[in-house]
């Protein structure tokens, strides 16, 4: 083992033993690494399982199979082995728990009745009547553990085609979407069909297959009283079914709803909770959630409603045509026509019959649920991204980095068009600032650059090729984008740098935080680079995030960097360090910076004033200030506002 010896010859890493063996050469006593520590590390080594590495695959586009209508049963097919087992275990419970009655018929018939006295009888029927009650108590043990099984690995696949496919999705599909109500496809739904495959489908397959069991020896035993009970039972049961069925499908899907609801209002109240403290919006909120959840409850009502009336209902038709059956059964065993084993087999069944149907009202709930969740899940899985690959789209060479806006209209919604008719061409390696008013179509412009979405009419292009004709591997790797609110991972400042360029060495690592002029941040952090940040960062400054993010885009090395409103957020001797980096990163690479300051912008090769959704000038910092125009009037109040801070 390589890191056992490596440690037992180390020098210095846990000092202060006085072991004989040490270094010598620092003059430091080495305690070496005491025997047993290194035998129960070899221990516990020895024993760690090994993992398999995971080869996994992402292509923007699914896939056949990926690509397949998601159904329980394709779902489950999978993995046909572990079904199988399970299915015939259920029989066999069914089979094992249902000979209890006959047994008892038998032993009447033949063991108890005048004529028919046998002790041996009696005693092997109540054997028999043990052993089959023991071997469905293990049958159903196993088929529990089988299940369980069964679901887990189902829903492992569930979750992680899920998973794949938001990954697929386009941003627009995430603006749109709530992300609560996304957490709760992820979550209560597939949880649902979790417990569906656990418990429910067995549980159903089993309560079918008992009635069909009971059906069949009750018209074994005696065609007459089985039609009689057929008669007095299907009828009312299926009317009442149907009625059920079709008062509690509406109530479980709104019940989907008002969950996912639920979850979207306690996942933005949460991610908001600053702005709700500082403007007092706690009572609003709560107020708000009760209503929320208010909707839950009352759909759970309904479905409750529902389940009320067709329980109970049920137990009475039990009990009636128990009644019914001894009145006409025993009438039967006075003429003669039935044995009084086989009266007795007939009730004992008869309240069998009913036992499951019990069940299947509860289980009923798990299906539905189950269905809805699949139904939901389903529509998610079928929600194709806005902005996909061609099929066949081809990989983009390695490019010199001209973007082109060729005749580009674009707007968020149909009927509101943000951007008309762009015309704009960036030479290889040339820096472009775009400013203008606040939702004049800046970042907008950005997004269509990186193709985060795709334009209605138009064409943008990456040295004269069309962005819509190349994959999006190929064509993100070569693109750098640092947004507006810089996003970092839970994890460490390394892991969170690497994030665009994984292959990227220590010495890449520490050359970025150089160039960005984040060492005083790494050095003053306990840590330094290993340093864990939280979830998004909310443990830095924002100017420290945004430094953090400059360095991940430098660091990936793109030769298309867009920035948007990267310096918004720093102070003022931060903005003087970005900006030198800044002209370290833009050295021979194509820029878009979308500037709210003029210090940014005349860093720049071109300024673009976009504004209503066009582009209105273009021209260096000199030009447009001579050209006397919209950007002139910016930098006259510029400089009226003493030259700094200002934003365009
Ligand atoms: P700012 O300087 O404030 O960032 P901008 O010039 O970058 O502004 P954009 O973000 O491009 O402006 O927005 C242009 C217009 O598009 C605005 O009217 C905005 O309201 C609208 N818009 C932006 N994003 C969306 C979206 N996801 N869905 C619908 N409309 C949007």
């Amino acid at each position: 083992m390589a890191w056992g010896g490596g440690w037992g010859g180390g020098g210095g890493m846990m000092g202060g033993g006085g072991h004989p063996g040490g270094t010598g050469t620092t003059g430091l006593p080495f305690g070496g690494i005491p025997q047993e520590l290194m035998d129960g590390v070899r221990k516990i080594v020895a024993n760690e399982p090994t993992h398999e590495p995971v080869s996994i695959s992402f292509h923007q586009l699914p896939n056949e199979a990926e690509s397949r209508r998601l159904t329980l049963g394709r779902m489950i097919r999978s993995h046909v082995g572990l079904f199988t087992f399970a299915s015939i275990l259920v029989i066999l419970i069914s089979a094992a728990s249902q000979a209890g009655p006959a047994l008892v018929g038998y032993a009447i018939d033949h063991g108890m009745q005048s004529g028919h006295h046998s002790l041996s009888v009696v005693l092997t029927c109540s054997i028999l009547y043990l052993v089959a009650a023991g071997a469905a108590a293990l049958f159903t043990r196993w088929q529990t553990s089988v299940s369980g099984r069964l679901a887990s690995r189902v829903m492992y696949d569930l979750r992680i085609k899920v998973f794949t496919h938001f990954q697929r999705l386009s941003l627009d599909f995430f603006t749109d979407e709530k992300a609560g109500v996304l957490m709760s496809r992820m979550t209560s739904d597939i949880e649902n069909l979790q417990q569906l495959l656990q418990d429910g489908l067995a549980q159903f397959a089993m309560q079918g297959l008992t009635m069909v069991i009971i059906t069949a020896t009750l018209f074994a035993t005696n065609v007459t009283l089985a039609t009689w009970t057929v008669l007095l039972v299907v009828p009312v049961l299926f009317v009442l079914t149907v009625w059920f069925h079709v008062r509690s499908e509406h109530t479980y899907l709104r019940a989907r709803d008002a969950i996912a609801m639920v979850l979207a209002d306690l996942s933005e109240s949460l991610y908001g909770i600053r702005v709700v403290t500082a403007n007092n919006r706690q009572r609003h909120n709560i107020i708000h959630h009760r209503n929320v959840v208010g909707d839950y409850k009352k759909a759970n009502l309904a479905t409750g409603q529902v389940m009320a009336v067709y329980g109970p209902v049920t137990i009475a038709v039990g009990i009636l045509s128990q009644a019914l059956l001894l009145g006409i059964g025993g009438n039967m065993v006075l003429k003669g026509q039935l044995s009084l084993g086989g009266l007795t087999l007939f009730i004992l069944y008869l309240n069998r019959f009913f036992q499951p149907i019990q069940l299947l009202v509860q289980q009923y709930n798990l299906l539905q649920q189950g269905r809805s969740s699949i139904i939901r899940l389903r529509e998610l899985l079928e929600t194709a991204p806005s902005v996909n690959e061609v099929p066949n789209a081809m990989t983009l060479p390695p490019i010199e980095g001209r973007l082109t806006f060729e005749n580009v209209s674009f707007g968020y919604s149909p009927d509101r068009p943000v951007l008309e008719h762009v015309n704009l061409d960036i030479a290889p390696g040339e820096s472009v600032a775009f400013v203008g008013p606040t939702g004049a179509g800046k970042s907008t412009l950005a997004k269509l650059a990186t193709r985060f979405y795709d334009p209605t009419a138009g064409r943008v292009l990456v040295d004269g090729i069309d962005l819509t004709s190349v994959t999006m591997r190929s064509l993100r790797s070569q693109l750098g984008v640092v947004p507006q609110e810089p996003f970092l991972f839970s994890g460490t400042i390394r892991v969170n740098l690497r994030f665009g360029r994984p292959e990227a060495t220590d010495h890449d690592i520490e050359e970025a935080v150089d160039v960005v002029g984040l060492r005083d941040l790494i050095d003053r952090l306990p840590n330094g680079l290993d340093t864990v940040v939280h979830e998004r960062g909310q443990t830095l400054s924002a100017g420290e995030r945004q430094l953090l993010a400059l360095a991940r885009a430098f660091l990936a090395r793109p030769r298309v960097l867009v920035l948007d409103e990267a310096t918004s957020s720093l102070d003022l001797r931060s903005e003087t360090i970005i900006e030198r980096a800044l002209d370290r990163m833009l050295e021979g690479r194509t820029a878009i910076l979308i500037a709210h300051r003029l210090t940014t912008a005349q860093r720049a090769d071109r300024i673009v004033v976009v504004d209503q959704g066009g582009i209105v000038e273009v021209g260096s910092h000199q030009e447009l200030v001579a050209a006397q125009g919209i950007y002139a009037g910016m930098y006259e109040a510029w400089i009226a506002s003493g030259g700094r801070d200002a934003s365009l």
